[in-house]
This record gives C-alpha cells, structure tokens and sequence, in this order.
C-alpha cells in the first residue's frame, strides 16, 4: 500500500480545521425495546383463542355457555370470531412493528420465516380449528355449520392478508443499513470533485491538499450529487468480511 497521504482537513460547519473522523466506531445499537410490543401480540393472540373457543361454546354448546340471555346462539358466536379477528390484526400489527426494530437474522431460515410469519400462523389456528370443528359437528343444523363457516373463513382471509408482512425485514439488512448511516454520517470531499468520500485515504483523495469533512447534506449542498464508488464498494467489502468474523 502507498505511503498515507497527509491531508489538510476543514469541518464544513465551523470552516475550521479539524481532524479526521474517529475511524471503526462500532454500529449504534438500536435502544428502544420491543418486549412490551411482543408481549402485547401474544396477550391478544391468546385473546383471540380464547375467543376462538367461546364462538365455537356459543354455538355448539350454549346450554353451558354463560351468555347474555336473548342473544341466538349462531350471532353470538359470530360475535365471537369478530373480537377473534380483531385481535389477531392488532397482535400482528404489533408483531410487525416488532419485527421491524428488532429484526430476526437470516442465517437460520426456518426461525427467520417463523418469526415473520407468525402473524399468519397466528391467525389460520385462530379460525381453522373452529371451521373445522363445526363442520364436523353432528348436531349443529346446516345453516348454522354454512352461516359460520362463511363468516369464519371470511375472517380468516381478512386476517391473513392484515396479518402478513409484506416487506419482511433481516438483522442483515438492518446491520448494512446502520453501517451504510454510520459511515456517511461524516464524509470527505473536495473543492473540485463531484462526489463524496467515506475514506480520507480514498486513492481519489490522494492528489487533493484539502478536504473538506461534513454531513451528507452539506457535502449535496457543495455540489457533490453521490457517495465515491470506489469508497462504497470497499464499504460493501469491509461489511461483508466484518459480517463473516462474527
Ligand atoms: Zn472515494
């Protein structure tokens, strides 16, 4: 490698010379905690089974049922499923957001695709053991078994597709974002270039006397449109081996 090229480096807040940034500083950890989200999710996915259990007491079974007196059988059981469906769109909602601050990692599959699906897990036992269980019935009347299987099945869709994630998110990804934010939270440029640097010993900087060290922002508000490409894919390359130490 050749000699390190001495730079003459100005901060472009104060204008005044300064020195350059702390290199390697490790990725910020994410400090807000996600246990009351998930905690929340699993009292209302219980919720929902237990919901789940009473529609099925309502209608199959409401002589042992303590239910408000008047109310039919098959509409309080439809009753029922919808606070069952209620409840597991919200769990899910929380889930996700969980998921997304404190993503799980792709190395092992089968917990990555469990954990982001477990919203659609959730809600398919939520429903499908009571359409189940119904049709199976052999003492419920045909409308009952058809009025409910239609509600049930109807809930269950609807739950699904508000439950799904839809842009499933990796500790990986959100390592690589972090590290990208990190690195361009203080960049080099120069008074002549078009770009921005991450490495003061970038091989582009090394005819340049002074560089310039500031925000992304103030770098696009000197002219500079993008990130040096040179400086983002040793970025890329320093990730990936940083990723394969750990
Ligand atoms: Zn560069």
């Amino acid at each position: 490698m050749a000699e390190k090229k001495q730079h003459k480096i100005v901060s472009a807040s104060s204008g005044k010379e300064t020195s350059a940034k702390p290199a390697g500083v490790a990725a910020q950890q994410i400090a807000s905690s996600t246990v009351g989200l998930r905690i929340g999710a699993v009292v209302l996915w219980v919720a929902a089974l237990v919901c789940e259990f009473l529609a099925l007491k309502a209608i199959l079974a409401p002589e042992d049922a303590p239910f408000i007196p008047g109310i039919p059988p098959l509409y309080a059981g439809i009753g029922f499923l919808v606070v069952d469906l209620i409840c597991v769109i919200i769990g899910a909602q929380l889930w996700k957001k969980a998921n997304h601050i404190h993503p799980a990692s792709e190395k092992n599959p089968v917990t990555f695709w469990l954990w982001n699906n477990m919203g659609v897990i959730v809600c398919a036992i939520a429903f499908i053991p009571f359409v189940v269980l119904l049709l199976t019935n052999k003492d419920a009347d045909k409308k009952t078994k058809t009025v409910g299987t239609i509600v049930a099945v109807v809930a269950l869709l609807i739950g699904g597709f508000a439950s799904y994630d839809y842009n499933p998110y990796s500790q990986e990804e959100q390592q690589q974002i972090l590290a990208m934010e990190e690195a361009t939270s203080q960049v080099y440029w120069t008074a002549g270039g078009k770009v921005f640097h991450i490495y003061e010993d970038c091989q582009h900087l090394n005819r340049t006397e002074e560089l310039t060290l500031g925000s992304t922002q103030e770098a696009e508000a000197a002219g500079k449109e993008r990130l040096c490409k040179t400086c983002f894919s040793r970025h890329e390359k320093e990730q990936a081996a940083a990723q394969i130490e750990e």
